[in-house]
């Protein structure tokens, strides 16, 4: 199936939302399928999926457009190339937590599922103190500035954060350079998850071998990353094999359709 009628299929599924305003492309170069996976987590996002996507009417993003992309649509366009690649779900392993158990459990993840498109219009919630705070979505910009606090302590972090997500309180804005307060961080967190469900996993995982229920928390974005390394490092192993037999160029086996790459390296491992 392709990507274009997957993408059709899903939004036949939720009337209403919207179609994605990007689309992933076709590969011609090896610069646009190799990235560097030493760097730093959000740079490297955005390096990907700026090689990896046009827009929907074939035209340039650049990376500043992507930065300002909230962290559930990156991940949603992380989601689409690596399912333009052919996997339609993937797994994680966790190891069960109880006592003298040390068994390992597969969970299985569902591609398609985090592929939906799910923009938020506006975010609101109400905090104890009784204020109604309007949120928005973090953003690989948010991400980016927050790696430049990495002296802050963990907590310093997340309520740096959650002040930068506070669109609004009571309609005002929040005093400028002030930081939430900290009583507030556990209701934003909340009304975040609540409409960022592919973001923010938990899952309850039932251990097979002792029953014991283990809180999982998936980390998407690394599993995505993870997937999409596992398949470049193929690619340079075909590379590899393809240009020492044939003495093809780098740029030339990338450009090959991946059946017909391949259908070769088969040819070659048989010699
Ligand atoms: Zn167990």
């Amino acid at each position: 199936m392709t990507d274009e009628s997957m993408r059709s299929d899903a939004h036949k599924e939720n009337k209403g939302l919207p179609i994605d305003r990007w689309q992933v492309a076709h590969i011609r170069s090896p610069e646009e399928l190799i990235a560097d996976y030493s760097l730093p987590r959000p740079h490297l996002i955005t390096e990907i999926l700026s090689r990896r996507l046009v827009m929907a009417d074939g035209g340039h993003l650049s990376e500043d457009d992507i930065w300002q992309w909230s962290v559930a649509e990156r991940l949603r366009a992380l989601a689409s190339i690596v399912s333009d690649s052919g996997a339609s779900e993937f797994s994680a392993i966790a190891a069960c937590l109880a006592a003298d158990c040390d068994q390992l459990i597969q969970l299985n993840l569902d591609l398609a599922a985090i592929r939906q498109p799910s923009d938020v219009d506006g975010i609101y919630c109400f905090v104890s103190s009784g204020e109604r705070l309007q949120l928005r979505l973090p953003t690989g910009t948010d991400q980016r500035t927050l790696l430049k606090l990495r002296d802050a302590d963990d907590l310093g972090l997340v309520r740096e954060m959650a002040t930068r997500l506070v669109v609004s309180v009571d309609g005002g804005s929040l005093a400028p350079d002030t930081p939430c307060p900290p009583e507030w961080i556990s209701t934003i967190e909340t009304a975040l998850a609540a409409n960022d469900p592919a973001y923010y996993t938990e899952e309850i995982v039932t251990c097979p071998e002792c029953g014991h229920d283990n809180p999982v928390e998936i980390d998407l974005e690394e599993l995505l990353i993870d997937r999409l390394m596992q398949q470049q490092e193929q690619l340079f192993q075909q590379i590899d094999l393809l240009a020492t037999a044939y003495r093809w160029s780098e740029s030339a086996i990338v450009g090959l359709p991946e059946w017909r790459r391949e259908r070769y390296v088969g040819l070659v491992s048989r010699r």
